[in-house]
């Protein structure tokens, strides 16, 4: 296999990204238990290295959504295939996303988890495209990277479902 990978954020820049965050977080929350609610797949590893960061009484669940494409009104063309486990009610939630692009999942998202009356709910995301942007969304509290509209694989994000397992963010190149 001869794939080539530009590297546009390397392993030592997440991670001390991540850390920041975790800092960020840890002094915001200070005194208050936090739920992390981490988007399948693709948070899976920024949810895993944020985690350890956070104290031992953090609460941590998934949940998985799909979006298609030939809708008219992206927005309701998010779908869920997996709820969280855990009752959300009087929780501090913490969405944990990979990555904020048109910003049509997050809006669905923030409006659903809102229905379960959290005591509290803010987002940490990875990444962000905001030249992608076309939901009007509230802002991101926690936020790792602004990126440019290019397609990026690696610690969690994938093409065709590989390239998750990659330490680093990169680009495909063609
Ligand atoms: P949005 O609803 O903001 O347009 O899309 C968010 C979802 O699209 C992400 O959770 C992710 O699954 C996918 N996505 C958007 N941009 C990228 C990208 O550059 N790389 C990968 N692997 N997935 C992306």
């Amino acid at each position: 296999m001869n794939t080539q990978i530009e590297t546009l954020l390397s392993a030592q820049q997440i991670a001390t990204r991540v850390a920041e965050l975790a800092a960020e977080i840890n002094k915001d929350y200070a005194g208050k238990d936090i739920l992390l609610v981490g988007t399948l797949k693709g948070a899976y590893i920024f949810l895993a290295d944020l985690s350890r960061y956070l104290p031992e009484r953090t609460q941590i669940d998934f949940l998985k959504v799909s979006s298609y494409g030939d809708s008219t009104s992206p927005e309701t063309a998010v779908q869920f295939d997996q709820h969280p486990t855990i009752d959300l009610k009087n929780k501090h939630v913490l969405l944990v996303e990979d990555i904020v692009d048109t910003g049509h999942t997050l809006a669905f998202l923030r409006k659903y988890l809102h229905t379960k009356n959290p005591a509290s709910l803010r987002v940490c995301a990875l990444l962000d495209k905001p030249s992608r942007r076309e939901a009007n969304l509230d802002p991101i509290e926690y936020l790792g990277f602004s990126i440019p509209d290019k397609f990026v694989i690696g610690y969690g994000l994938d093409y065709a479902q590989c390239y998750r397992n990659l330490p680093y963010i990169g680009v495909l190149q063609s």
